[in-house]
């Protein structure tokens, strides 16, 4: 068959890259806990990281329909892969992008296209992670400047970057008025990373604190008009949001692949475990769930691509897709009966990484609190 749409050439080719380069290497990568900086350059070297940015500001000129597909894919291999990748494209670089000088756009947007340049976002504080609102790291106004003291936690990257999108407060008395976002380079003087976090899952990927003690930074390092921080933030949450869900919907696929096969080889009182029900249900379950999270997902991006405002849309999608990979993992690991609990194979990975992606964008409880509201209660 011939596959000339756009979105089957780019699906097409990263799930090769994915088969050949990325799930070989998957387990060993996991188990190594090193990031994985070998592919994440080579995903760079195929565009990726420009993918929602136009080719004439170095971009590849895709959309977010075409980003989810792609970190869908990624996300199949390897969660840490997909997620650092997800960033470098949006959280990271959205606010530099948009809102950089030239000098900022040329030493650091365009290397990060390439991931010769790592970028990561913070928002959360040891008190503040739903309740942005309670945020206290703070960017005093000087005479030539901003001096910005407080200490961020759970930064994806955060050892590694080598600039970091910083959400601070100006004025603590505006509340979320107050909030804006700060560029600021690692090396800036007052910047300290702690030690990586040891975690349950995507244990490639290094997460710390980040603390800014006196950090001095001049006035055209503040990311947006001021005192528009939180609106800025919200304009990019439908697409964290659907990016999050076909991480999920990568995640699915993965759990799914692995228990049918094993249901096909494993036997079990003579027959192959697949031709018993109540594990035929299971992977009825997660065939139904994926192609759900499928429509919610992709009618999301769609919307955003449209420019049509789906935010109601994005967090049904991040929600039904990320709830139905953690039950995928779960039930995987269940058909794969004691080999679910070793490390050898795949499907413990799976079960830790998906507890990955019930975070970003919004935990489920919160998310839940919105939809709720927006079906009339
Ligand atoms: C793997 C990982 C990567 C991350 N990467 C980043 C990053 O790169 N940058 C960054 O800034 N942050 C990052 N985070 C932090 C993440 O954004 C926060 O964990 C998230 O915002 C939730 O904050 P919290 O963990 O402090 O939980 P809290 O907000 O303290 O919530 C604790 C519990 O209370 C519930 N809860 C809170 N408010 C409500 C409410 N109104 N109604 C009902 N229940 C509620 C929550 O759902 C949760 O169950 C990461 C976290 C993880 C685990």
């Amino acid at each position: 068959m011939i596959r000339s749409n756009p979105e089957h050439l780019i699906r097409d080719s990263m799930a090769r890259f994915v088969d050949k380069e990325v799930i070989p290497q998957a387990q060993q990568i996991d188990a190594s806990g090193e990031f994985p900086m070998e592919l994440f350059r080579k995903v760079g070297e195929m565009g990726v990281f420009g993918i929602r940015y136009p080719r004439n500001k170095g971009g590849s000129g895709g959309n977010t329909t075409l980003y989810c597909i792609i970190h869908e894919e990624l996300a199949r291999g390897l969660m840490s892969l997909a997620a650092v990748s997800a960033m470098q494209c949006l959280m990271g670089t959205n606010f530099l992008f948009h809102f950089g000088t030239q000098e900022m756009h040329e030493n650091f947007f365009l290397p990060a296209m390439k991931g010769e340049k790592i970028p990561c976002f913070c928002l959360t504080e040891p008190e503040a992670g739903s309740d942005l609102g309670a945020v206290t790291t703070l960017a005093q106004r000087t005479k030539d400047g901003f001096v910005i003291n407080g200490m961020k936690t759970w930064v994806t990257n955060g050892p590694i970057a080598d600039f970091y999108t910083v959400l601070c407060q100006t004025d603590p008395a505006k509340k979320l008025r107050g909030l804006n976002f700060f560029f600021v380079p690692r090396e800036t003087p007052g910047v300290s990373v702690s030690q990586p976090f040891e975690t349950l899952g995507t244990r490639t990927t290094r997460m710390s604190e980040v603390a800014f003690t006196n950090v001095h930074i001049p006035f055209e390092f503040m990311l947006g008009r001021e005192g528009e921080g939180v609106s800025n933030l919200m304009s990019i949450l439908s697409e964290i949001r659907a990016m999050t869900a076909a991480l999920a919907i990568g995640l699915l696929r993965a759990s799914m692949a692995d228990a049918i096969q094993y249901a096909k080889e494993r036997m079990a009182f003579g027959r192959p475990i697949g031709r018993y029900q109540l594990i035929q249900a299971k992977i009825a379950n997660m065939a139904t769930e994926l192609e759900a999270a499928r429509l919610l997902t992709y009618r999301a991006t769609k919307m955003i691509d449209d420019k049509t405002p789906c935010l109601k849309e994005a967090t049904m999608a991040k929600y039904f897709a990320t709830e139905a990979a953690c039950k995928a993992a779960d039930e995987a690991t269940r058909i794969f009966g004691a080999y679910g609990y070793s490390m050898e194979y795949t499907v413990q990975r799976y079960y830790r990484d998906s507890r990955f992606l019930l975070y970003g964008g919004g935990t489920h409880e919160v998310l839940q609190t919105n939809i709720a509201r927006w079906a009339g209660l």
